[in-house]
């Protein structure tokens, strides 16, 4: 717990008690955080990209593959 640094999050609600500049994030073992200083609210702070994202990455790739195959078929 050293040289943790709790820092308040302007404006932000908490989802529990719905106090306000309750909430501070601070940053233990790689991981985030959020807690409430006024309840006992407090979870890890999730930042992971949705995975539908690349999915649809991944499909617009093959989509030009599949055009560049269409193509080189019409000079044939
Ligand atoms: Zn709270």
């Amino acid at each position: 717990m050293a040289n943790v640094i709790k820092r308040f999050i302007a404006g932000a609600v908490c989802p529990r008690c719905s106090e306000m500049d309750k909430l501070v994030v601070y940053r233990q073992d790689e991981r985030d955080y959020r807690e409430c200083v006024s309840c006992d609210f407090a979870e890890e702070m999730l930042f992971t990209q949705p995975s539908a994202d690349l999915e649809t990455r991944a499909n617009r790739d093959l989509d030009r593959q599949a055009i560049k195959f269409v193509d080189a078929s019409v000079k044939k």
